[in-house]
């Protein structure tokens, strides 16, 4: 379900009960959608209200007795201000503490890409340690563009999505447009895939293989086991 306005919170049952009565049981996950998201800015987004995000009760209860996540598109921030935009996500999770929620990209995005990985990952820490249903999405090539291809990225990262495996999902944010055929799908895959490598074989399994999907969606499937060497 991608069509919710999060500045909206009204529409979003009603548009859940319509597909309720079109699509019965048919969608099992909501997002991503936009909390913040600059790059929309100029097409006349603006950041959700953070006074909106206590009307969301309805439909946060309604996902959570459904076990359908939440995946949000919020901005951490920006190269000038890095974490300008992070009090919203904040007042997400401190609303909804029993709701999965999953940041996608951690937050990162075109508009910050010279944040210290330390840094960033200090901050992800935190919130994973303060929050037990939060998960974090590592699709879009812009990460690993950004963060994951330099060795002061890996240094940072490798250990922190080791450490937190079971709380990371994989992905390559590609969406169908005109100007991206399969081409482009291919090298996005090949780079939003490469951290995987890296990783230890607990982490792999968890994340690359799909443990974490399966987790979350309660799918009666078992990621491969890690072949010894
Ligand atoms: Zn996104």
């Amino acid at each position: 379900m991608t069509f919710p306005d999060l500045a909206d919170p009204d529409s979003v049952l009603a548009g859940m009960a319509l597909l309720d009565v079109e699509y019965p049981g048919l969608f099992r996950w909501m997002g991503e959608v936009n909390l913040v998201k600059q790059a929309l800015f100029e097409s006349g987004h603006t950041a959700v209200p953070a006074g909106a995000i206590e009307e969301w009760n309805g439909f946060m209860e309604a996902l959570r007795e459904r076990g359908i996540p939440l995946a949000i598109h919020s901005d951490l921030g920006s190269d000038e201000e890095p974490t300008r935009y992070l009090p919203l996500m904040e007042e997400v999770l401190r609303r909804y503490p029993d709701n999965a929620i999953v940041w996608v990209h951690m937050g990162l995005s075109r508009e910050l890409t010279t944040l210290d990985p330390q840094r960033h990952v200090a901050l992800m820490t935190a919130l994973l340690e303060r929050h037990p249903k939060l998960m974090l999405d590592i699709a879009w090539r812009v990460i690993d563009d950004a963060y994951f291809s330099t060795p002061e990225g890996r240094e940072a990262y490798v250990p922190f999505l080791n450490a937190f495996s079971e709380r990371i999902l994989p992905g390559t944010d590609f969406l169908a447009s005109r100007d991206k055929d399969l081409d482009v799908y291919r090298e996005e895959l090949e780079i939003t895939g490469r951290i995987h490598r890296e990783l230890d074989d607990e982490a792999f399994r968890n994340i690359a293989l799909g443990a974490n999907y399966f987790r979350l969606l309660d799918l009666e499937y078992q990621a491969p086991a890690i072949c010894p060497e």
